[in-house]
Protein backbone atom coordinates (compact mmCIF):
# COMPACT_ATOMS: atom_id res chain seq x y z
CA UNK A 1 0.00 0.00 0.00
CA UNK A 2 1.33 3.29 -0.96
CA UNK A 3 2.03 5.78 1.65
CA UNK A 4 -0.05 9.28 2.00
CA UNK A 5 1.45 12.31 2.21
CA UNK A 6 -0.76 15.08 3.27
CA UNK A 7 -0.20 18.36 0.92
CA UNK A 8 -1.32 21.84 1.91
CA UNK A 9 -0.03 22.89 -1.65
CA UNK A 10 2.07 22.22 -4.53
CA UNK A 11 3.41 24.00 -7.40
CA UNK A 12 5.55 22.11 -10.41
CA UNK A 13 7.58 24.47 -11.62
CA UNK A 14 9.30 27.39 -9.53
CA UNK A 15 12.17 29.37 -9.23
CA UNK A 16 11.02 30.95 -6.04
CA UNK A 17 11.32 28.41 -3.78
CA UNK A 18 15.36 27.68 -3.51
CA UNK A 19 18.03 27.24 -6.12
CA UNK A 20 16.80 26.65 -10.10
CA UNK A 21 13.71 25.04 -11.09
CA UNK A 22 12.11 23.11 -8.25
CA UNK A 23 9.04 21.50 -7.76
CA UNK A 24 7.84 22.85 -4.54
CA UNK A 25 5.37 21.03 -1.79
CA UNK A 26 4.05 22.42 1.21
CA UNK A 27 2.89 19.75 3.55
CA UNK A 28 0.08 19.92 5.55
CA UNK A 29 0.48 20.30 9.33
CA UNK A 30 3.50 21.77 11.79
CA UNK A 31 3.30 21.76 15.43
CA UNK A 32 5.63 24.35 15.90
CA UNK A 33 3.68 27.33 15.68
CA UNK A 34 5.55 30.18 15.42
CA UNK A 35 4.85 33.21 16.05
CA UNK A 36 4.60 35.30 12.99
CA UNK A 37 4.60 32.05 10.72
CA UNK A 38 2.88 32.49 7.23
CA UNK A 39 1.28 29.62 6.40
CA UNK A 40 -0.93 29.30 9.49
CA UNK A 41 -3.22 27.71 7.43
CA UNK A 42 -0.78 24.66 7.19
CA UNK A 43 -0.84 24.67 10.93
CA UNK A 44 -3.89 21.97 11.24
CA UNK A 45 -3.02 18.09 10.13
CA UNK A 46 -6.14 17.70 8.82
CA UNK A 47 -6.27 19.67 5.77
CA UNK A 48 -4.89 19.94 2.36
CA UNK A 49 -5.23 16.81 0.26
CA UNK A 50 -4.17 13.17 0.78
CA UNK A 51 -1.88 12.54 -2.45
CA UNK A 52 -0.65 8.90 -2.57
CA UNK A 53 3.14 9.16 -2.95
CA UNK A 54 3.65 7.13 -5.87
CA UNK A 55 1.42 9.03 -7.71
CA UNK A 56 3.41 12.66 -6.17
CA UNK A 57 6.73 11.07 -7.11
CA UNK A 58 5.50 10.31 -10.92
CA UNK A 59 4.10 13.40 -11.15
CA UNK A 60 8.05 15.07 -9.91
CA UNK A 61 9.76 12.48 -12.79
CA UNK A 62 7.34 14.33 -15.35
CA UNK A 63 7.90 17.48 -15.08
CA UNK A 64 10.73 18.54 -17.33
CA UNK A 65 13.41 21.05 -16.77
CA UNK A 66 13.54 20.74 -12.87
CA UNK A 67 16.52 20.21 -10.97
CA UNK A 68 15.43 19.44 -7.62
CA UNK A 69 12.35 19.14 -5.08
CA UNK A 70 11.30 21.82 -2.16
CA UNK A 71 9.51 20.34 0.98
CA UNK A 72 8.22 23.47 2.95
CA UNK A 73 5.69 23.69 5.48
CA UNK A 74 3.84 22.95 7.46
CA UNK A 75 6.86 20.81 8.64
CA UNK A 76 7.96 18.31 6.73
CA UNK A 77 9.78 15.90 9.21
CA UNK A 78 6.30 15.95 11.26
CA UNK A 79 5.32 13.86 7.96
CA UNK A 80 8.76 11.59 8.30
CA UNK A 81 7.29 8.51 6.55
CA UNK A 82 5.98 10.03 3.41
CA UNK A 83 8.11 12.52 2.92
CA UNK A 84 11.32 9.96 3.01
CA UNK A 85 9.11 8.13 -0.01
CA UNK A 86 8.90 10.81 -1.90
CA UNK A 87 12.98 11.76 -1.37
CA UNK A 88 14.21 8.26 -1.81
CA UNK A 89 12.40 8.39 -5.54
CA UNK A 90 13.15 11.82 -6.03
CA UNK A 91 17.46 11.13 -5.61
CA UNK A 92 16.81 7.96 -7.43
CA UNK A 93 15.47 10.51 -10.24
CA UNK A 94 18.90 12.25 -9.82
CA UNK A 95 16.80 15.32 -8.38
CA UNK A 96 18.27 17.52 -6.02
CA UNK A 97 16.28 17.83 -2.56
CA UNK A 98 15.97 21.06 -0.35
CA UNK A 99 14.27 20.75 2.85
CA UNK A 100 13.31 23.84 5.19
CA UNK A 101 12.18 22.69 8.74
CA UNK A 102 11.50 24.50 11.88
CA UNK A 103 13.73 22.07 13.62
CA UNK A 104 17.14 22.57 14.13
CA UNK A 105 19.15 19.77 12.88
CA UNK A 106 20.58 19.02 16.42
CA UNK A 107 17.26 18.37 17.28
CA UNK A 108 16.17 16.56 14.38
CA UNK A 109 19.67 14.09 15.02
CA UNK A 110 19.09 13.59 18.49
CA UNK A 111 15.60 12.09 18.21
CA UNK A 112 17.92 8.93 16.86
CA UNK A 113 15.40 7.32 14.73
CA UNK A 114 15.90 6.02 11.02
CA UNK A 115 13.60 7.33 9.11
CA UNK A 116 14.70 11.01 10.07
CA UNK A 117 18.58 10.07 9.87
CA UNK A 118 17.58 8.44 6.04
CA UNK A 119 15.86 11.77 5.12
CA UNK A 120 18.74 13.57 6.64
CA UNK A 121 21.18 11.66 4.58
CA UNK A 122 19.25 11.93 0.91
CA UNK A 123 19.15 15.91 1.73
CA UNK A 124 21.71 18.17 -0.16
CA UNK A 125 20.34 21.47 1.48
CA UNK A 126 18.86 21.96 4.95
CA UNK A 127 17.42 24.77 6.24
CA UNK A 128 16.82 24.61 10.32
CA UNK A 129 15.01 26.35 13.43
CA UNK A 130 11.99 28.15 13.94
CA UNK A 131 11.13 31.35 12.39
CA UNK A 132 11.83 34.54 14.79
CA UNK A 133 9.92 36.83 13.85
CA UNK A 134 12.26 39.52 15.58
CA UNK A 135 15.40 38.40 14.27
CA UNK A 136 13.99 39.12 9.65
CA UNK A 137 17.05 37.49 7.39
CA UNK A 138 18.05 40.58 5.25
CA UNK A 139 20.95 39.38 3.65
CA UNK A 140 20.04 35.94 2.22
CA UNK A 141 17.84 34.86 -0.19
CA UNK A 142 14.87 32.59 0.92
CA UNK A 143 15.69 32.41 4.41
CA UNK A 144 12.99 34.43 6.99
CA UNK A 145 14.85 34.69 10.07
CA UNK A 146 18.76 35.10 10.65
CA UNK A 147 18.83 32.40 13.74
CA UNK A 148 18.14 29.80 10.61
CA UNK A 149 21.18 27.63 9.45
CA UNK A 150 21.38 26.73 5.82
CA UNK A 151 23.69 23.21 6.22
CA UNK A 152 24.93 22.60 2.87
CA UNK A 153 24.99 18.44 3.73
CA UNK A 154 26.15 17.46 -0.12
CA UNK A 155 28.66 18.97 -2.40
CA UNK A 156 25.92 19.72 -4.89
CA UNK A 157 25.20 23.20 -3.87
CA UNK A 158 27.75 26.06 -2.36
CA UNK A 159 27.14 28.77 0.48
CA UNK A 160 29.54 30.34 -1.37
CA UNK A 161 27.22 30.54 -5.13
CA UNK A 162 25.73 34.15 -5.54
CA UNK A 163 22.66 32.54 -6.05
CA UNK A 164 22.08 32.22 -2.49
CA UNK A 165 22.19 36.16 -1.99
CA UNK A 166 20.06 37.17 -4.74
CA UNK A 167 16.99 39.14 -4.23
CA UNK A 168 13.76 37.47 -3.59
CA UNK A 169 10.84 36.35 -5.71
CA UNK A 170 7.71 36.31 -6.23
CA UNK A 171 5.72 34.33 -8.98
CA UNK A 172 2.17 34.81 -9.96
CA UNK A 173 -0.01 31.66 -11.63
CA UNK A 174 -3.81 32.15 -13.30
CA UNK A 175 -5.18 29.19 -14.09
CA UNK A 176 -8.58 27.69 -14.11
CA UNK A 177 -8.52 27.32 -10.26
CA UNK A 178 -7.45 30.94 -9.65
CA UNK A 179 -4.69 33.12 -8.82
CA UNK A 180 -2.01 31.53 -6.87
CA UNK A 181 0.64 33.96 -5.67
CA UNK A 182 4.02 32.02 -4.26
CA UNK A 183 7.30 33.36 -3.62
CA UNK A 184 8.65 35.82 -0.51
CA UNK A 185 5.87 36.15 2.02
CA UNK A 186 6.29 39.97 2.30
CA UNK A 187 6.11 40.97 -1.62
CA UNK A 188 3.30 38.00 -2.11
CA UNK A 189 1.07 39.03 0.46
CA UNK A 190 1.55 42.71 -1.06
CA UNK A 191 0.98 41.81 -3.97
CA UNK A 192 -1.84 39.12 -3.03
CA UNK A 193 -3.63 41.76 -1.26
CA UNK A 194 -3.43 44.11 -4.12
CA UNK A 195 -4.66 41.71 -6.56
CA UNK A 196 -7.71 40.81 -4.26
CA UNK A 197 -8.48 44.66 -4.83
CA UNK A 198 -8.06 45.01 -8.03
CA UNK A 199 -10.31 41.87 -8.55
CA UNK A 200 -13.22 42.63 -6.14
CA UNK A 201 -12.99 45.84 -8.02
CA UNK A 202 -13.58 44.62 -11.20
CA UNK A 203 -15.61 42.21 -10.17
CA UNK A 204 -18.27 43.87 -8.66
CA UNK A 205 -21.78 42.85 -9.46
CA UNK A 206 -20.85 39.93 -11.25
CA UNK A 207 -21.41 35.95 -10.76
CA UNK A 208 -18.87 35.02 -7.68
CA UNK A 209 -17.73 32.89 -10.24
CA UNK A 210 -14.04 33.37 -9.79
CA UNK A 211 -10.83 34.22 -8.81
CA UNK A 212 -9.85 32.21 -6.06
CA UNK A 213 -6.52 33.45 -4.14
CA UNK A 214 -3.83 31.62 -2.02
CA UNK A 215 -0.72 33.22 -1.22
CA UNK A 216 1.80 30.74 0.15
CA UNK A 217 4.88 31.00 1.48
CA UNK A 218 6.52 28.94 4.11
CA UNK A 219 9.68 28.50 4.23
CA UNK A 220 10.26 27.02 7.81
CA UNK A 221 10.96 30.53 9.08
CA UNK A 222 11.34 31.42 5.76
CA UNK A 223 10.09 28.13 5.39
CA UNK A 224 7.92 28.79 3.18
CA UNK A 225 6.08 31.26 1.40
CA UNK A 226 4.09 32.52 3.75
CA UNK A 227 5.78 30.30 6.65
CA UNK A 228 9.28 31.59 5.67
S1 LIG B 1 7.41 28.95 10.26
FE1 LIG B 1 7.54 26.80 9.65
S2 LIG B 1 8.03 25.72 11.58
FE2 LIG B 1 7.25 27.72 12.15
S3 LIG B 1 5.04 27.42 12.45
FE3 LIG B 1 5.34 28.10 10.33
S4 LIG B 1 5.41 26.20 9.18
FE4 LIG B 1 5.80 25.66 11.31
Amino acid sequence: MPAILRVGLSVPDTEAEGPGRRFAIWVQGCPLRCKGCCNPELFAFSGGIERATDDLAAEIANTPGIEGVSFLGGEPFSHVGAVLDVARRVRAGGLSIMIFTGFTLAELRARRRADIDELIALTDLLVDGRYRRDLPETRRRWIGSSNQIMHFLTDRYSATDPQFYRRNTVEIRLSRDGLLVNGWPGAADALATTLTTCTDDRMAGRPAAALRMNSTAHRPGPHATKGR
